[in-house]
């Protein structure tokens, strides 16, 4: 399994990246952790004339905390993500969605960038993105762009990535008080990719109804389920709310069929996933308003 031939091209500056994107447009692929691309390059399924190789670009290598908001450069790795005590400290969804990616010494080489831009349709963090309401910066020769992460997905392995443009940094908003987050998934064996997924998050009011919520499932792009969010609002959090919220959710979605599992096994995993992760979003949004409330 080699790959086809290939230029590579390895910029240690921003402007020299975009500036060879720009040059080479629709012939070439940036290069990241390389644990999709390279893969598909070996099996001939990619056959890119040029590749980008971004590792050396140490502006898209930091990962803070500035005005409240985490900005996430999109070459820090997804391991780097999961121990990351300030991501855990505001975002604790980003460290659960990230703990279910492959094996650990993916996670090692893989990237946020790279998992986001692939955008692959059982992928754990274009939902959990979603789900925070993240923004991504999208950066190409003559200036950038900011896409909110809903947005950003299109279907399976598209998003609005223009020929030309690489994923620069994600920002995710600041958290609300009285919060709590919740990802969970389905997959045959530890590692491997998910069969359906789910992300909630759950704000509560001081009274300990539902002030704010966001579902995301699994699908051929991340899927929000505003149905289920609307049928929460304004509502003391119990077992059968979250119950027919869930069912909601998954009312009328479009789920794959594949040789892992079908559209139907995956629209009722969601729907057992998507009423776990409201319960538990909840339950710790009561927990953070006990330990402040
Ligand atoms: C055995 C195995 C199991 C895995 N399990 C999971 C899993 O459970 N969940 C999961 O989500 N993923 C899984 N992955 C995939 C892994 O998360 C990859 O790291 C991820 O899909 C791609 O990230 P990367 O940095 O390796 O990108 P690369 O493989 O280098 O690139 C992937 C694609 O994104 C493009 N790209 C990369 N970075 C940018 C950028 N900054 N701007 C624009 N385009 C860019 C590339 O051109 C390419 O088209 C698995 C991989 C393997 C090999």
């Amino acid at each position: 399994m080699k790959p086809a031939g290939f230029e590579y091209h390895d910029p240690t500056t921003l402007s020299e990246a975009t500036a060879l994107l720009g040059r080479l447009g629709e012939d070439a692929r940036v290069l990241a952790g390389g644990q999709s691309l390279v893969p598909l390059m070996n099996f001939r399924l990619a056959r890119p004339a040029h590749l980008v190789d971004l590792n050396r670009v140490a502006e898209l290598d930091f990962l803070s905390v500035e005005g409240g908001q985490l900005r996430i450069g999109a070459m820090i790795r997804q391991r780097t993500l999961e121990r990351s005590e300030d991501a855990a400290a505001g975002w604790p969804l980003l460290r659960e969605a990230a703990g279910f990616i492959g094996h650990v010494q993916i996670r090692n080489r893989g990237t946020v960038g790279g998992s986001l831009a692939h955008a692959f349709p059982s992928a754990e963090l274009p939902v959990a993105m979603v789900t925070l309401e993240a923004a991504l910066v999208l950066q190409g020769e003559g200036g950038e762009r900011t896409v909110g992460a809903e947005d950003f997905f299109l279907g399976t392995m598209t998003t609005t990535l223009e020929p030309g443009e690489l994923l620069r940094e994600v920002r995710v908003p600041a958290p609300a008080a009285r919060r709590g987050a919740s990802f969970q998934e389905v997959s045959r064996r530890y590692g491997d990719f998910a069969l359906a997924g789910a992300a909630a998050l759950v704000t509560l009011d001081r009274d300990g109804t539902v002030a704010g919520a966001r579902l995301t499932l699994t699908g051929s792009a991340p899927i929000r389920a505003r149905d289920a969010e609307t049928a929460v609002m304004g509502e003391k959090p119990s077992e059968a709310l979250f119950r027919e919220a869930a069912r909601r959710a998954v009312a009328g979605i479009e789920q794959d069929s594949d040789m892992h599992a079908s559209a139907d096994y995956r629209r009722r995993a969601c729907e057992a996933l998507a009423r776990r992760a409201l319960a538990e979003a909840a339950q710790r949004a009561a927990a953070a308003m006990e330990d402040s409330p």
